[in-house]
């Protein structure tokens, strides 16, 4: 266990320190930057813990806010680097994390920065990194799939963000919660829930539940796909309209004219046509989209 006391001082994440924090630096939250900062101590245990960190491995962290998580991270990991994108938070961070030597913070923009050359630069000599966050809910998914599309070299990601979210990366198929995001997570990934999370132990408190949840990227893809980007564009296609079955909403992606075809197609695939798209597996997907590829209607 993680101790509550940093020498003599509260850790950040103690809902006092951080109430003087902020009143001393005259810091106002800005809602648009979905700055919401935990000061539950057990929470912050359960995402180290689950992030599984030693001396000889990396922690990426996105948007450290005053420091709450980066700190419990600075005592854990080999190395650390927080990206916040508001500059006044800088300050304060540098306050926070004085005497840690193996943390750096950037101050940018995690959409547009140079992940991979941030990795190589920063984590080379690292046996293994994760990114662990309590994220920005505004953007989580485009986070994500940053991360993801970009195959940085992760071992497991472990954030904090919305509870409905959460579901979705975890949904199995034939769920109300399944969908595309589901599918390229599960593509990349494997997903386990965490805990769920009440929205007390945040100042402001948010106005949705949230959940931690733990990624263990892929080496290998449990698939095999001819083509990465049309797999990922039948995948979409098959839940474009949700109510329709799979052979309505592929006619519209593949071509009208092709409706007859597509259902040879589908039952080659040993695939019911009147099916809809979310009862789809990640096999069944890699199947149809495969044989599309063959067909060269994409
Ligand atoms: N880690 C802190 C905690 O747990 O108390 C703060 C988490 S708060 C939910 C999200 C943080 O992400 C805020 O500090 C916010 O300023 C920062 N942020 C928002 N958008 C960002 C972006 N695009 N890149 C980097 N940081 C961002």
């Amino acid at each position: 266990p993680m101790p509550e006391e940093t020498g003599s001082r509260p850790v950040v994440s103690s809902p006092k320190r951080t109430k003087e924090i902020i009143a001393r630096h005259g810091f106002s939250f800005k809602k648009s930057l979905g700055q919401n900062f935990l000061i539950d101590h057990n929470i912050l245990n359960k995402i180290v813990d689950a992030a599984e960190l030693n001396e000889h491995k990396g922690a990426l962290e996105i948007g450290p806010g005053i420091g709450a998580l980066t700190e419990q991270l600075a005592r854990t990991a080999g190395k650390v680097t927080a990206v916040e994108i508001d500059q006044r938070l800088i300050p304060i961070l540098a306050e926070v994390l004085e005497g840690y030597e193996n943390t750096e913070v950037v101050h940018g923009d995690v959409l547009k920065l140079d992940l991979q050359a941030l990795f190589r630069e920063r984590f080379g000599d690292m046996e293994g990194v994760s990114v662990v966050a309590n994220l920005p809910y505004y953007v989580t998914t485009p986070i994500l799939m940053k991360l993801l599309e970009e195959r940085l070299p992760l071992e497991h990601i472990v954030v904090m963000i919305q509870k409905e979210v959460a579901e979705r990366i975890a949904a199995a198929p034939g769920s109300k919660a399944y969908g595309s995001l589901s599918v390229a997570a599960q593509y990349y990934c494997e997903p386990r829930m965490v805990c769920i999370v009440p929205h007390t132990v945040f100042i402001p408190q948010p106005n949705v539940d949230s959940a931690v949840i733990r990624l263990a990227v892929r080496k290998t893809p449990p698939v095999e796909l001819k083509d990465e980007e049309q797999f990922f564009r039948i995948v979409q296609g098959s839940f474009a309209q949700r109510r329709k079955t799979l052979a309505n909403n592929l006619s519209a992606l593949l071509g009208k004219d092709r409706r007859e075809e597509i259902n040879t197609l589908l039952t080659d695939c040993e695939i019911e046509p009147s099916r809809r798209g979310e009862t789809l597996s990640l096999q069944e997907f890699a199947r149809l989209s495969n044989a599309v590829v063959d067909k060269g209607w994409l």
